[in-house]
């Protein structure tokens, strides 16, 4: 999974962080949020859809052996 925050236009509500069932994300007072736990996402888009400000992208990366 990939997880991308455009942090300018982040308003550090810390939504997405409070919604996200698998603590993947993180967001100090003040401060940006950010993907602290990649490895945890499902990818199941809470965050993406909650964000009031569309300011995450998550990207389903499919992984062939
Ligand atoms: S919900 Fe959106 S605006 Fe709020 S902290 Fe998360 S990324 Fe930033
Ligand atoms: S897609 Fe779901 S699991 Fe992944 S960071 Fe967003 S809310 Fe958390």
């Amino acid at each position: 999974m990939q997880i991308i925050i455009k942090t300018d236009w982040c308003k550090s509500c810390g939504i997405c962080a409070a919604f996200c069932p698998t603590g993947a994300l993180s967001v100090e007072p003040g401060e940006k949020a950010r993907a602290t736990d990649v490895e945890a996402c499902t990818g199941c888009g809470l965050c993406e859809r909650l964000c009031p400000d569309l300011a995450i992208e998550i990207i389903k990366v499919e992984v062939s052996i």
